[in-house]
């Protein structure tokens, strides 16, 4: 199995519920390695910015709005698979379809407001580490 890395953001309803620990232990507990990982507020514009992909979605303004309110925590998660772990710890993206023991599951309040975020391939984490993280940053 290939070693990978995707990009995780735990979201602002859970950095403002200070789940910021429980949600790396799920990580860590699940054999992903944080090899990254910083605080940040972001503008409205980098949320959108990050978010464009889903920018004809009827949710798009709610969300930016939403991953701009407060802080995030960005991340770099490394491991076996990482890409397809990683969404597996997260859960479904409703709440109220996630598995039993995962981050949205345990956390999310809804739909939206969902605690954590994912990359969904090896293209789009490759992007998405590249927008938050510098090759320097990257320590393994
Ligand atoms: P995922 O985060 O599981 O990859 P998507 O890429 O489909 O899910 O959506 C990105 C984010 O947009 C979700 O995590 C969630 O915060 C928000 N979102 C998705 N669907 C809805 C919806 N129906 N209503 C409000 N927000 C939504
Ligand atoms: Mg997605």
């Amino acid at each position: 199995m290939a070693i990978e890395r995707t990009l995780s953001i735990i979201k602002p309803d859970a950095t403002r519920r200070n789940l910021t620990g429980k949600i790396n232990a799920k990580f860590e507990d699940a054999g992903l390695r944080i090899v990254a990982q910083k605080r940040i507020h972001l503008s409205p514009a980098q949320a959108g910015q990050f978010y464009a992909v889903h920018k004809e979605r009827p949710f798009y303004g709610e969300l930016v709005e939403f991953m701009a309110s407060e802080p995030v925590v960005v991340q770099v998660l490394e491991g076996e698979n990482a890409i397809a772990k990683n969404r597996e710890v997260m859960g479904a993206t409703n709440p109220a379809n996630a598995d039993a023991g995962t981050i949205r599951k345990e956390f999310a309040l809804s739909v939206g407001e969902n605690s954590v975020h994912g990359s969904d391939a090896a293209e789009t984490a490759k992007e998405e580490i590249a927008f938050f993280f510098s090759g320097l940053e990257l320590v393994g």
